[in-house]
């Protein structure tokens, strides 16, 4: 069969992850990398895919079968997403969770009226998160449902802590905690403060002469990010940082737990033990790039997220093979 022919917009994290995710998959073919940063100067981790001008892209329509974009949700995504959709057949990351509507809609016209199909929000959270709080929810109507995220490193959190005076560098952990996952397993059903969920850790190479105490207590008391949580602040030396803080881990749990009956309790856990964040969330978009190339053909068109794909347009194996060898 002919490969997918995917590229990519935006050449970040996120954008390397995908370079290392179709290297994985062999119905897909890499056919380019394009950026608003000048071309001749990104390296691509195979020295060979041709680098382009994101500004080539609407010459480019006739090679490219899904454009995979990896801009970031805050101020990337709300332009180039519709821009691409009306060209392409697009997957994007967009991870604002109270915007998701707003940016469907977005997304979904320029889409729909050029025939293309758009798969917006994939990834982890929003993504697979997602698809198993459904699950569960639907599976289990009498129950509640729980994320627990972490151990990881949160990308927000540690600029915000680097932002703060007499800080050089950070980086944050969010940890859930043991007790309250325990709990949550145990079918309990137990009601969950911010506080008692998730406990927050930082890793701090103070500025020359700074006063460890007083940017101690300018982040744990810091409104919106700490002030709600429990937060160890540790001090590092920059070697330590750059040494043992690099990797981009992540993870989490969703748990439903629920009852079927009053005597019988059901409890439905997914988790994920992230060594790197961007780099999984790239093969999740990809495997969403191969049922998005389907869709288009069987003439879904427009914006769509994970709760309209079925599973099995994820695999590179025929729906027959799937019966034979996974049902
Ligand atoms: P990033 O590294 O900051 O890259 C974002 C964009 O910034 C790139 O596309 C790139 O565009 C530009 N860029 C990258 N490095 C640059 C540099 N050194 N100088 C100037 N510009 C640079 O962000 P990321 O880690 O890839 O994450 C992208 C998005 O993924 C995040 O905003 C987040 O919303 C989303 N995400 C979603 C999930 C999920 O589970 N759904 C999980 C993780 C991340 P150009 O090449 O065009 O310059």
């Amino acid at each position: 069969a002919e490969q997918i022919r995917v590229a990519i917009a935006g050449h970040g994290n996120l954008g390397r992850g995908v370079e290392a995710a179709i290297a994985k998959n062999p119905d897909m073919r890499l056919v380019g990398i394009y950026t608003r940063r000048s071309p001749e100067h990104l390296k691509p981790r195979d020295a060979v895919t041709p680098v382009h001008a994101m500004s080539a892209l609407p010459d480019h329509t006739d090679r490219i079968d899904v454009l995979i974009l990896c801009g970031g949700s805050k101020d990337d995504l709300p332009r180039q997403g519709p821009e691409l959709a009306a060209l392409f057949n697009t997957v994007d990351s967009f991870d604002t969770h109270a915007r998701i509507p707003e940016y469907f809609t977005a997304v979904d016209a320029p889409a729909r009226a050029n025939r293309r199909t758009a798969l917006i929000s994939a990834g982890w959270d929003p993504g697979m998160f997602s698809i198993n709080r459904i699950v569960g929810e639907a599976l289990l109507p009498d129950g509640a449902t729980y994320t627990f995220w972490g151990d990881g490193l949160s990308q927000g959190h540690s600029d915000a802590v680097r932002r703060v005076p007499g800080v050089a560098g950070a980086v944050q952990y969010t940890r859930p905690v043991k007790e309250a996952v325990d709990r949550v397993r145990s079918a309990s059903r137990p009601t969950l403060t911010t506080r008692e969920k998730h406990r927050r850790e930082c890793f701090v190479v103070l500025e020359e002469g700074a006063d460890a105490e007083q940017v101690h207590n300018a982040i744990v008391t810091m409104p919106h990010y700490f002030d709600e949580y429990d937060t160890t602040v540790n001090f590092i030396s920059a070697e330590d940082l750059a040494r043992d803080h690099q990797a981009m881990v992540h993870g989490g749990f969703v748990i439903r737990s629920g009852n079927t009956s009053k005597e019988n309790a059901q409890v439905i856990e997914y988790g994920l033990k992230l060594g790197s964040n961007p780099e999984f969330t790239a093969s999740v978009l990809v495997a969403y790039a191969r049922a998005v190339h389907r869709l288009n053909a069987m003439g879904q068109y427009g914006a769509m997220t994970v709760f309209d794909v079925a599973p099995g347009l994820l695999s590179p194996k025929s729906p027959a093979q799937l019966r034979a060898e996974q049902l």
